[in-house]
């Protein structure tokens, strides 16, 4: 290991894990990690330790200013609200799916890391009060003219909140945060007691990391996302942040043919370009699901 490498890995040996306080870390990825979107690595490679005590991995480097330009350019190609839907809106049928349109009526839904509000627009729109959590201030405007309560991060939406939500949700954000057992703390306070949290965030069981571990490793770590969790590393941290009952669930975005061609060529091809019967594609994707090495995890957090 290279001299930078060892003082990057022995001050990180000197800390306490963020989640569960273990100070007992294993190197477990080093390597090239993605920039931002695929294709553009880092231009230094990433090391990866994962805690011994928590089994959570945690990649070291510079915190990301996520209020800022640079980093919505990075993933959206642009820093103002129609340059977040362009790229987003279509997301948010499949998570209005998991929520369900039936018990939002009436209730008050948080989107934690809600960028521009996409979700929430049509939250609002089956009759839900709504809290949007967003450091890209830039957004804000938008949001408020939406109709929506606006806050740059939880620890400064105000008491009248706490106790107050029903429903939050915050999708593919965990991963970035700092200090992710601070961060679910702040989420629960803003829930009512019988409230409840869907989150989501990459999964490190998925099974082309195994397969995989040099050339998918450099498509999975990232230097904008700081921890990578398994079901049970998740688990634990909703668990350590007071939450009465976590439940994970897996799901697989990508096809049987994805699959195959990351094995023959090495890269991501996206969706369809070999042909697969519905049905074996539908059998590929159950099975993913249900053995646990899907490519990301869903979780039900109960206050
Ligand atoms: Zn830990």
């Amino acid at each position: 290991m290279k001299e930078g490498a060892h003082q990057q890995r022995d001050s990180l040996a000197q800390t306490d894990c963020a989640i569960c306080g273990g100070r007992q870390w294993v190197e477990h990825y080093r390597g090239p990690v993605r920039a931002g979107r695929f294709g553009t690595l880092a231009p230094a490679p990433g090391l990866v330790l994962r805690c011994r005590s928590c089994d959570a991995a945690y990649l070291v480097g510079q915190p990301v200013d996520y209020a800022s330009d640079a980093y919505r350019k990075l993933v959206d190609g642009g820093g103002e609200a129609a340059d977040f839907h362009r790229v987003h809106d279509a997301e948010q049928a499949e998570k209005l799916a998991l929520l369900g349109t039936g018990s939002l009526r009436g209730r008050c839904v948080a989107d934690i890391g809600c960028g521009a509000g996409a979700l929430l627009d049509l939250v609002r729109a089956v009759g839900a009060r709504t809290l949007a959590v967003e450091p890209m201030t830039a957004y804000h405007a938008a949001m408020r003219s939406g109709g929506h309560a606006v806050f740059p991060v939880v620890e400064a939406v105000p008491p009248e909140w706490h106790g107050q939500v029903d429903l939050a949700t915050c999708f593919s954000v965990l991963e970035h945060i700092e200090d992710p057992l601070a961060f679910l703390q702040g989420i629960r306070r803003l829930l009512k007691p019988c409230g409840r949290l869907l989150l989501s965030t990459p999964n490190r069981d998925d099974w082309l990391l195994e397969l995989l571990p040099e050339d998918y490793g450099q498509f999975f770590y990232r230097v904008v996302h700081r921890w990578y969790f398994t079901a049970g590393s998740l688990c634990q941290l909703g668990s350590r942040a007071g939450f009465a009952a976590v439940s994970p669930a897996f799901h697989h975005r990508f096809d049987l043919s994805n699959f195959l061609l990351w094995l023959r060529d090495r890269h991501p091809t996206g969706l369809g370009r070999l042909a697969a019967s519905p049905v074996l594609d539908a059998t590929f994707v159950a099975t993913l699901a249900a053995t646990g090495r899907s490519d990301y995890l869903h979780a039900w957090l109960e206050a």
